[in-house]
């Protein structure tokens, strides 16, 4: 199955794009040669005393552990490990872990399974290039110091709304803090007592001294490190300050050698931030050249889906789903579940591409590029989803007995002979869809109406009698006639002829299965746009539970295998419920495009 697939090599050849020039425009002219490489992240005098390293480029993909992914971060995970993947580089996976607050366990372990499982590896050569941020602490500390012993930092004690009102906007420049002044002396014994807990949270910052009037306002003195006493997932109480985002990730960039650090758009105002603070730690011996250099690409949003942890974690912890996998969340643990394949995820996220400006793609780019995976892959099989009783009241009298069993077959996969053939067989009664059933027929309808004749697939041709009902008059059963000597696959099965064809499953063999029918989760396309309450355009019906049967061949079915069930599209028995004493499968979705109008 396309799960196993790892994403190495077999891909076809992708289009360009600016990322793509970048890399091939920075290999040419050498850029990153013979480059030292300390065999693990580092400072300046480790890597110097390093080998000459062994990955053309390195790159990065850096989640912060607060969540689960999402198909967004899809998109990042195949830019930045593909690109290192096909220019003989390397990609780290670093977790962004410098925020204390939100951070856990249970989130980094789910971000590793999710990124092998869309086939992708972060050991080459020899190497685990898994790390986390907070494992260099010690070196943005130091670095810290650095730059106050340079005079490029201070402690401000400004309140928050001070700083805020001081730093100005885009058409007034920012005011200095009477703390600006402050001697280097000063300074370090201020961050010292910081750092030892000698004052409260929040009480003060360390600030870059960079320019209050530059007309970029992140160049504002940015703040660097704030106290806040919270234990810390892997550091535990070690640390009272941690160093800001915008701080930490050059840094972390810088000593893992990153030569590419590539980011979504909203971080193009912090690249002057970035250049000048791995410039100057690098002047002061700290860090070595070539320095990382930070690119910006347009986020990739879904239609109907949203994108964001804060609010799909507010989806989990409200109740509005099952869980982060819920089977209808945009996470790729809810979209493995559903049954989306690592290879269509990773089609989508190449197809789309990398461009200067955020893109909306719709849904159903997603569904195209798994039914391309999955119609070669998946077994072929016949379920009937909403049911109603078929009886064939000539049976006995056709075959012999109520008991005779007439024997079947139909292939596992039109392309695939050497999957064998799947066994079922008819009776006198069996399963089929209600809708398959019409009293008065609509214009058009050519399945079963008093007096018509269809093909039950890859069995016999009947016709239709008519109907039972209970008492409410709802219909309890159809009932028709066999036509002798009509069997699929024997001398003069065609000889008379039908327009409607319908699927079925014999009653005596049916495999019961809970069948959860997924819908969007949202009823409008941006769902969190202009700042909406995405809650109050939930999909009330985004998933439906019915009793269905499937065909015996399914009552071997394996959590996680995934089945085209004729007609109705692509199935997948759920990798945490199914049982086979008590099967559950989930729809991933129709054959056709089931979301345009
Ligand atoms: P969220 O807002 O959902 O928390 P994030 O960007 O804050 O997302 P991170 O864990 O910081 O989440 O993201 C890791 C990487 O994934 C970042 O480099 C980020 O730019 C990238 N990323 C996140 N969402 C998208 C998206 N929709 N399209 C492309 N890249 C994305
Ligand atoms: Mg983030």
């Amino acid at each position: 199955m396309s799960d196993k697939a790892p994403a190495t090599g077999t891909e076809p050849v992708k289009p360009s794009n600016f990322l793509r020039g970048i890399i091939e425009r920075d290999l040419e002219a050498g850029t990153y040669d013979r480059r030292p490489f300390g065999g693990s992240p580092g400072d300046a005098a480790h890597h110097a005393a390093g080998q000459p390293d062994p990955a053309r480029v390195r790159l990065r993909f850096p989640p912060e552990p607060n969540g689960y992914l999402h198909v967004g971060h899809a998109k990042s995970i195949c830019l930045n490990f593909g690109l290192a993947r096909d220019y003989g580089g390397v990609c780290h996976l670093r977790f962004d872990d410098t925020n204390p607050e939100k951070e856990e366990q249970e989130y980094v372990d789910a971000i590793s399974e999710m990124v092998q499982w869309l086939g992708w590896d972060w050991n080459a050569h020899g190497v685990s290039h898994q790390f986390y941020a907070s494992d260099y602490f010690d070196f943005m500390y130091r670095a810290a110091e650095h730059l106050i012993e340079r005079g490029l930092a201070y402690v401000d004690e400004q309140t928050p709304e001070q700083m805020r009102a001081n730093r100005g906007d885009f058409t007034t420049p920012g005011t200095d803090s009477p703390f600006r002044s402050r001697t280097p002396e000063q300074n370090l014994a201020r961050f010292r007592e910081m750092r030892d807990g000698l004052h409260a949270d929040g009480s003060m910052v360390l600030r870059a001294k960079i320019d209050m009037a530059s007309p970029n306002i992140n160049l504002r003195d940015p703040a660097i490190y704030r106290i806040r006493r919270a234990t810390h997932h892997n550091t535990g109480d070690t640390w009272c300050i941690y160093p800001m985002y915008t701080y930490a990730h050059p840094i972390e960039d810088a000593l893992e050698r990153i030569t590419h650090s590539i980011c979504t758009l909203e971080f193009e105002d912090q690249r002057p931030f970035y250049d000048w603070l791995l410039e100057r730690l690098a002047e002061g011996g700290l860090l070595a050249h070539p320095l990382p250099r930070q690119y910006e690409f347009g986020r990739l949003n879904l239609s109907y889906v949203i994108t964001s942890k804060r609010k799909l974690k507010q989806l989990v912890d409200e109740q509005h789903v099952s869980g982060w996998d819920d089977p209808r969340m945009p996470t790729l643990a809810g979209m493995r579940r559903r049954g989306y394949t690592p290879a269509s995820i990773r089609k989508m996220a190449d197809d789309s591409g990398a461009s200067k400006t955020n893109i909306w793609l719709d849904y159903s780019v997603l569904d195209i590029a798994l039914r391309a995976d999955l119609e070669d892959q998946a077994k072929r099989a016949m379920a009937v989803i909403d049911p109603v009783k078929l009886k064939l009241t000539n049976y006995a009298e056709v075959f012999g007995s109520q008991a005779h069993r007439e024997p079947c077959g139909a292939p596992f996969h039109p392309h695939h002979a050497e999957w064998g053939q799947r066994a079922f067989s008819l009776g006198p009664e069996l399963w089929i869809e209600r809708e398959d059933f019409a009293e008065v027929p609509p214009k058009g309808y050519f399945r079963l109406f008093p007096g018509n004749k269809v093909r039950l697939k890859y069995g016999v041709i009947i016709e239709c009698t008519g109907c039972e009902k209970d008492a409410d008059g709802a219909i309890t059963a159809v009932t028709a006639t066999v036509i002798p000597d009509t069997k699929s696959g024997t001398p003069g099965a065609d000889s008379v002829k039908v327009k409607g064809t319908i699927t079925w499953v014999g009653a005596h063999e049916a495999v019961a299965c809970e069948m959860r029918l997924f819908d969007r989760l949202f009823t409008e396309a941006q769902p969190d746009a202009g700042g909406r309450d995405f809650l109050t355009v939930l999909n009330p019906k985004s998933k439906q539970v019915v009793r269905s049967y499937l065909e015996p061949a399914l009552a071997t079915a394996q959590p996680d295998e995934k089945f085209q069930f004729e007609r109705h599209g692509y199935f997948v028995a759920d990798r945490l419920d199914h049982r086979a004493d008590t099967p559950v499968f989930n729809r991933i979705t129709g054959l056709k495009d089931g979301w345009a109008k």
